[in-house]
């Protein structure tokens, strides 16, 4: 069994294996947190937690550090905007953001390193990148020097002639090469700034995250991730820093990218105005169904939005839900997932296939007529369900799930049910079928079993 993953650095699947599997580590961009994430922000600590998962049962400890980015200008607008000093915004935004992963079953990260927290690791890399020669400060700027880095543009593939066309767009006097970019800026006295040896500044966004993975994960890592819109400029610069910063060690091993979360075929995205918030859709949603389908999508291909996507995941996680239901008097055999399963997420994580293994051991469940086989079914069934970050809750509460948003008053149906109860045991069945139907009325489906009756709202 060994993992493959695509690795946008060498354009091709490679086998991954840690440099040390006594601690795997890992690192993805997070958020600027100005405001609320939409869903394409999702998909990238989506896709990240399935290998945090993956990882962790594999190898046991995985360093995993995804950042908070709190130092940005946008912020800097946001607060302006609301008359409201920046941490209020930057706290409020990042507990958000926590609240909405979490909803969506993404596991905290084992670190959330912030840029402000580590201004002293920033300006340290800065002076020691202006020591090797590679970046120069000019007019309280201080910027890095494209062509003092040979292998700038490998990530990316792109060719000097391309970078320096696109960067012309930012050609400032104090730049010696069009295509420097900025380490450090100056800032006016009512924007944030610390004291540096080139004046009272902030960093640029690219050397926040190469400091912050040196900190907290040391030189070179295993694995990097981000948005495919990361690639260029912000990884190929962060590759750019950290490689001359240690002596040309490489930054990261392998570098994954996922696809764009798009909506009508376009992409979603701030600037576009065609965003969809995590926080809004988490109010008609349960976040395992987004999560499904933000999954439903391999990871790098593009994934396209839609409320029929949601309605779908929805009704496949029911029928998982209810199947798991049916046997929640049979104990789980000790087992985990199934070799189809493993295989498919070893195959740089194929979560589709993984879900359409799950849709076959429910068939497989639901047809099953031995309390092994069942048994055995259920501990797989489960046993996938942790390793995507899906079947957590409950099987009789995710089936009631329903009922804030249907306006069903859940004691109600209880009272109604003990009612149906009571007149079936003093054998008045036409009282019991006439509280049946006021039951039914109100979109609930009940079902008598030995041990009881049990219900949920009607998929
Ligand atoms: P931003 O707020 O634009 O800096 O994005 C934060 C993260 O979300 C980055 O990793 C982006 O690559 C990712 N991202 C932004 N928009 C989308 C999208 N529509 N689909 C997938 N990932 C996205
Ligand atoms: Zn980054």
């Amino acid at each position: 069994m060994s993992l493959i993953l695509y690795n946008t650095l060498t354009r091709r699947k490679e086998a991954f294996q840690p440099l040390n599997p006594a601690r795997v580590t890992m690192y993805v961009c997070g958020p600027t947190v100005y405001s609320y994430a939409h869903i394409g922000n999702a998909r990238p600590p989506v896709v990240f937690d399935v290998l945090h998962r993956l990882l962790k049962s594999r190898y046991g400890q995985v360093a995993y550090a995804r950042n908070i980015t709190d130092v940005d200008d946008k912020i800097n607008a946001a607060a302006k905007a609301q008359g409201a000093p920046i941490t209020a915004i930057t706290d409020k935004f990042a507990d958000i953001y926590r609240q909405d992963m979490a909803a969506l079953g993404v596991l905290p990260p084992t670190a959330e390193p912030h840029a402000t927290a580590h201004m002293a690791e920033i300006i340290a890399m800065v002076e020691r990148l202006i020591a090797s020669g590679h970046a120069y400060a000019a007019e309280g700027h201080v910027l890095f020097h494209v062509p003092a880095f040979a292998a700038y543009g490998q990530l990316s593939g792109r060719n000097m002639d391309d970078m320096i066309a696109g960067a012309r767009v930012d050609v400032a006097p104090y730049k010696k090469d069009p295509a420097d970019f900025v380490l450090w800026k100056p800032s006016s006295p009512d924007l944030p700034g610390w004291d540096s040896p080139w004046g009272r500044g902030r960093p640029g966004w690219h050397i926040e995250c190469s400091a912050m993975i040196e900190k907290v994960l040391g030189p070179t890592i295993d694995i990097h991730g981000g948005g495919n819109d990361l690639i260029f400029p912000h990884h190929e610069n962060e590759v750019a820093q950290s490689t001359c910063a240690h002596n040309g060690a490489p930054l990261a091993r392998f570098w994954l990218h996922n696809g764009f979360l798009t909506m009508d075929k376009e992409k979603m995205s701030k600037s576009l105005g065609n965003v969809l918030l995590v926080n809004e859709i988490l109010k008609t949603a349960p976040g395992e169904a987004i999560r499904w389908a933000l999954l439903s999508a391999h990871y790098r291909q593009p994934l396209d939005w839609s409320d029929d996507l949601i309605a779908q995941s929805k009704k496949t996680l029911d029928r998982l839900y209810l199947a798991l239901d049916q046997v929640k008097h049979i104990v789980a055999a000790n087992t985990g997932a199934p070799a189809a399963v493993i295989t498919a997420l070893d195959d740089d994580l194929n979560t589709p296939i993984a879900m359409a293994e799950m849709a076959h051991l429910v068939r497989a469940l639901n047809s099953a007529t031995t309390d092994a086989e069942k048994a055995k079914l259920k501990a797989e069934l489960l046993a996938t369900g942790a390793m995507l970050g899906v079947l957590q809750q409950d099987p009789a509460t995710w089936l009631k799930g329903d009922v804030s948003s249907s306006g069903v008053d859940a004691a109600e149906v209880e009272s109604l049910i003990a009612q149906r109860n009571a007149a079936r045991k003093a054998r008045d069945f036409k009282e019991a079928d006439r509280l049946r139907d006021a039951i039914t009325a109100l979109g609930v489906v009940i079902e008598d079993r030995a041990d009881g009756t049990s219900w949920r709202m009607a998929g």
